[in-house]
């Protein structure tokens, strides 16, 4: 066999070998500690209360999808309408970060033999504030699906897409068919009601769904929850269910990258709300006995 062509069959072979997956998680407070909608309420002199009236009556009213909020706000409400594109990048500065994200990237990207995953966020917070945020902590941003505002003399004038509610559903089937991955390649990790499309549709397709917070809205659909302030807590669920490693082996990974795993306590969490009986129920009871 001429040589060019052996080397050509042993790339494609080495190629064929890496099994790729989409990595897609949410920004606020899956990424973040805060929702970027009460920061930017700070940075624009509004109070948090008022953020959370207005979101939380939008919420009720089932007025936008769940998570569009702010970007409702942005282009309709008079004291959100003052919110200029620095404003965007202030917060995206300011908001706190869990740990490790830049870490949690370069390890999706080549850190695991014979894995690469491709890691993107999937948020319905402005892209100014999602794009200016990572680059405090990431040598290489995730990409970015949510389109958001764009600006004419300074003002918010439209909104091309946010990726909230099922519009994440959309953004994943868009990205799938991109990437050429099959479903149950997809990986999406959330922690709030805005993830609950995007949780059913992964999961009913095989992928790998994960909740980094205790929230019941995820917790009781996610195959898997993690909560921790680290980033990298989000590897858990990939590293034991993906990769098939051993906890052993995943104590070890951790330490080859500097970190020691401290505590790491499984808990099967049951949500269960408890009421008195009346009479008449108590009655029908007996007698179904
Ligand atoms: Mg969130």
């Amino acid at each position: 066999m001429p040589f060019p062509v052996l080397m050509n069959l042993m790339c494609h072979m080495s190629e064929k070998l890496i099994k790729r997956y989409l990595f897609a998680s949410d920004f606020d407070q899956t990424l973040s500690f805060n929702d970027s909608g009460y920061v930017l309420s700070e940075l624009l002199g509004i109070p948090p209360e008022e953020f959370e009236r207005k979101s939380s009556g939008m919420a009720k009213l089932h007025l936008v999808q769940q998570g569009a909020e702010l970007a409702y706000l942005l282009l309709h409400d008079p004291h959100f309408r003052r919110c200029r594109r620095e404003h965007l990048h202030q917060v995206g500065k300011r908001i706190p970060l869990k740990e490790n994200i830049q870490l949690l990237y370069q390890i999706l990207d080549s850190g695991i033999d014979g894995y690469h995953f491709d890691f993107f966020v999937l948020s319905a917070a402005p892209v100014e504030i999602v794009r200016s945020a990572p680059r405090r902590y990431c040598a290489r941003q995730p990409h970015l699906r949510n389109r958001v505002p764009v600006h004419s003399a300074g003002e918010i004038e439209t909104i091309l897409r946010t990726a909230a509610g099922y519009g994440k559903v959309a953004c994943l089937d868009q990205l799938q068919a991109e990437l050429q991955i099959g479903p149950d390649h997809v990986i999406f990790a959330g922690d709030g009601s805005s993830d609950v499309h995007a949780m059913l549709h992964v999961n009913g397709r095989d992928g790998l769904t994960i909740a980094v917070s205790e929230s019941p809205h995820v917790t009781q659909i996610a195959k898997r929850t993690v909560i921790s302030s680290n980033a990298l807590a989000m590897l858990l669920p990939i590293l034991e269910k993906i990769v098939g490693w051993e906890p052993a082996q995943i104590r070890d990974f951790f330490e080859s990258h500097g970190l020691l795993v401290q505590e790491w306590a499984r808990v099967r969490t049951d949500w269960l709300t408890l009421r008195p009986a009346s009479s008449a129920e108590i009655a029908r009871s007996v007698g179904a006995e």
